[in-house]
């Protein structure tokens, strides 16, 4: 059975202090924890403190983003080997802010996945469509587009290194959430698309996680579907109860569902 993984994506909060105090907070809360994988995605500043206190547990550290560069005259950015010396296993990459607010296109977010995976970081690949999108009925379309421009090239080796996130850019934030159908419908598109190109026995064991507005009270009903296999969780898991009951919740869903492969 595949183990779900919740991620935590803290945007632009956290001071270090703040984000330490938090995170020992969150092991408090999880150190008996063994059945399901969880990554913190703090600011790059607090990486470096995260990842020390992170150190005795089986949690794992993240980035929100990298450049597609090694290193170079590229002031403000990130390596991903500056990542991987502050302790990252894991960088999200393609994140809806990141596209709308920093507009990111396909082309770059696939050309930091390559430089990602060269340097043995995990992209937490992100991918959706906006409320108009979704009320146009383009959202399979949309998707499929990211997942072919973002991921296209790859080969299996490289996307079996890959973590997929779906999240409905109207549910970001906004306290709306996709139904469990509604992220199941689209989870299991992305499953097919996984499929057609590098077969099922790669397909089946790329993790899909569900994004948006994910919390302690619709966490588990999320999770219970077959190919939901975890959840970037960006507001509540600024909050250790919530994000320890979220983590919480989907270890008893890996405990009791048989139905995931
Ligand atoms: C996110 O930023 O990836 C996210 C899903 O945010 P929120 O959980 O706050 O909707």
């Amino acid at each position: 059975m595949k183990k779900l993984l919740i991620a935590g994506n803290w945007k632009m909060f956290k001071t270090i202090s703040e984000g330490v105090q938090l995170v020992n907070i969150i092991k408090a809360g999880l150190h008996r924890i063994t059945t399901c994988d969880i990554a913190i995605c703090p600011p790059f500043t607090a990486l470096s403190a995260i990842n020390e206190a992170l150190r005795d547990t089986k949690m794992e550290l993240g980035a929100q983003d990298m450049y597609c560069e090694t290193e170079g005259a590229f002031t403000g950015e990130i390596s991903p080997l500056m990542l991987k010396d502050a302790g990252c296993r894991y960088v999200i990459l393609g994140h809806s802010e990141r596209r709308q607010l920093f507009h990111e296109t396909n082309e770059l977010i696939h050309r930091k996945i390559a430089t990602a995976l060269k340097y043995n970081l995990s992209p937490i690949v992100c991918v959706g469509e906006t409320l108009e999108q979704r009320e146009a009925r383009q959202a399979f379309e949309v998707v499929k587009n990211q997942f072919d421009h973002c991921l296209g090239s790859l080969n299996a080796d490289e996307i079996d290194r890959v973590v997929l996130a779906y999240e409905p850019v109207w549910a970001i934030g906004t306290g709306k959430t996709a139904t469990p159908e509604q992220a199941e419908q689209m989870h299991s598109y992305l499953r097919r698309l996984l499929n057609e190109k590098y077969g099922n026995l790669v397909a089946g064991r790329i993790k899909i996680l569900y994004g948006g507005s994910v919390k302690p009270s619709n966490s588990a009903q999320l999770m219970s579907k077959p190919n939901l296999n975890g959840a970037l969780v960006g507001g509540a898991s600024l909050k250790a109860e919530s994000f320890i009951q979220i983590v919480t919740n989907a270890c008893e869903q890996t405990f009791s569902g048989s139905s995931k492969s």
